[in-house]
């Protein structure tokens, strides 16, 4: 900790360049000199601090017990590493700890968001991965959000391990290997491995003991990662919030945590999305309404445009879409693979009949019809922005549609805009459009609510928890600013909160 608080420090003063403790970096003989002596100092500030919580702040301990100046702790350490996730508002998410011969990566994301001509997604830097990837014994998921698996068919191949996930992220993970478009070298082989999220199942996986914990976000099996290492216990939330009454019942397992938080926790990394919103996340349960008041109001054909992964949504859509005797049809090609992904695994209930093709709309009325489509975000060649465009191969909007955006714009990413610009385009072509923005406006709504917590709830997961140390990952630097703000409210002493960059190393 401290040696990444020194670091930290050294780059506020201006002075090495970002991810200059990149250990894969070459660096010449002065400055590994340099490095060596600074190992060494941090290695004693490590080890007093150790040996003084060691003796529980006795005054009148031993003196000839204290470290020795020229005192170097050679012992083994925990070391935590965030590769992605740490920054650019928590994309391209992929953790590492490492402890001697053993190494595992929690989540393996991709970066949906860069703006450069040819480039669709980014991926984590890997360059540390080449020199310890003898040591590599895992993929622990969290969730199947693109953001935390879109780096996997680049990254596996060239490191493989077994992926270990809940049913549901493992099913999404083989969907991103069949749908991934480019060659498998040549003897690689995907090897997944189940986990069990709600019977605290732990599995040894090196020097490693790995439990997943149930929490509630916006696709199903989504978890924390609990890893108990001869160090200690660290527990990474993923992405999460404290619904009290989710679509699909599966709450939190905040039993579970509480229980681990009792047991003791060294390290707490907590998702920092939405840490600077005030207050509790309202409950998902609380839109179901406002799609059942559209259906009952809606004269024509009725088009949502919705995340694809977030089936529990979607299968509310359905169930309102059957009381009102409409058939479904879906487009996009995400939200095909998904569903039938969701359905095969169990994780949808779909009466049958009740699924069309969407090539097949135009034979039934406009008031039989929900069309559950990809593009809520305005994105370009996405199911909607082409309808919006007249560019849709089967359908043409016209007066009496209605189109409700079940999303809002990922923040900090430009598609409030391009939101925007298929909004006028829906407009010109009169089509009734809701929105969740406009919810006050159009006295329709709820029509989104976050996947992520709020203050309130972050707190509760750090009371729950009560860990050592605490480093929020998963966001940029001001959320994570934020985050350790609230940290220190409810009870983490400062100097164990670090705000860390991707790259920088931490000892434990
Ligand atoms: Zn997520």
């Amino acid at each position: 900790m401290n040696k990444e608080q020194s670091n930290q420090k050294k780059r506020q003063n201006n002075s090495p360049p970002k991810n200059s403790q990149n250990p894969a970096r070459r660096t010449n003989r002065g400055a590994a000199i340099r490095a060596q002596k600074r190992a060494s100092d941090d290695a004693h500030r490590i080890a007093s601090q150790y040996l003084t919580a060691e003796g529980n702040g006795n005054k009148n301990q031993d003196k000839s017990a204290r470290p020795r100046a020229n005192f170097i702790d050679d012992s083994p350490k925990l070391k935590f590493v965030g590769l992605g996730g740490m920054n650019g508002g928590g994309s391209k998410n992929t953790l590492l700890i490492e402890y001697k011969n053993d190494a595992i990566i929690m989540d393996c994301g991709s970066d949906l968001g860069v703006d450069l001509p040819g480039i669709n997604y980014g991926i984590a830097d890997t360059a540390y991965l080449e020199s310890i990837k003898h040591k590599l014994k895992a993929y622990v998921i969290t969730h199947g959000h693109l953001d935390h698996i879109g780096g996997l068919p680049h990254i596996l191949p060239k490191y493989p391990a077994p992926v270990y996930g809940s049913r549901f992220t493992i099913g999404r993970v083989e969907e991103i290997f069949e749908n991934f478009g480019l060659p498998m070298p040549e003897g690689f082989e995907l090897k997944t491995v189940i986990m069990n999220e709600d019977t605290h199942e732990r599995l040894k996986i090196g020097e490693f003991f790995v439990e997943l914990v149930r929490v509630t976000h916006s696709i199903p099996g989504s978890t924390c990662i609990v890893v108990d290492t001869p160090v200690g216990r660290v527990i990474n939330t993923g992405d999460f919030r404290l619904d009290p009454n989710p679509l699909d019942h599966e709450r939190t397992d905040v039993e579970r945590l509480k229980e681990l938080g009792r047991e003791g926790v060294l390290l707490l990394l907590s998702e920092s999305t939405t840490s600077d919103r005030p207050g509790r996340t309202p409950s998902e349960s609380t839109i179901e309404q406002s799609f059942v008041d559209i259906m009952d109001q809606a004269p024509g054909r009725i088009f949502v445009a919705i995340f694809s992964t977030n089936v529990n949504r979607i299968q509310m859509i359905v169930n309102a879409a059957v009381k009102h005797n409409r058939k479904i049809a879906l487009d996009g090609r995400s939200m095909i693979s998904t569903l039938e992904m969701a359905v095969r695994n169990g994780f949808m209930k779909i009466p049958k009949g009740t699924f069309v093709p969407i090539a097949s709309v135009s034979k039934y009325k406009d008031n039989e019809v929900v069309v559950v489509c990809t593009g809520g975000q305005g994105e370009p060649n996405s199911a909607l922005q082409r309808m919006s465009l007249g560019e849709h191969k089967y359908i043409k909007l016209k007066g009496q549609d209605t189109v409700i955006l079940s999303s809002t714009p990922i923040p900090y990413t430009g598609n409030d805009a391009l939101v925007r610009t298929m909004v006028d385009n829906l407009f010109k072509d009169d089509v009734h459009v809701f929105r969740h923005e406009t919810r006050e406006v159009d006295k329709i709504g709820p029509l989104h609510v976050s996947g992520h917590a709020s203050m309130e709830e972050y707190g509760d997961m750090i009371d729950m928890i009560k860990p050592k140390f605490f480093i929020p990952i998963y966001g940029d630097y001001t959320g994570k600013k934020y985050h350790i703000e609230l940290a220190v409210e409810h009870g983490i002493p400062r100097k164990n909160c670090l705000n860390i960059d991707n790259g920088d190393v931490v000892s434990l």
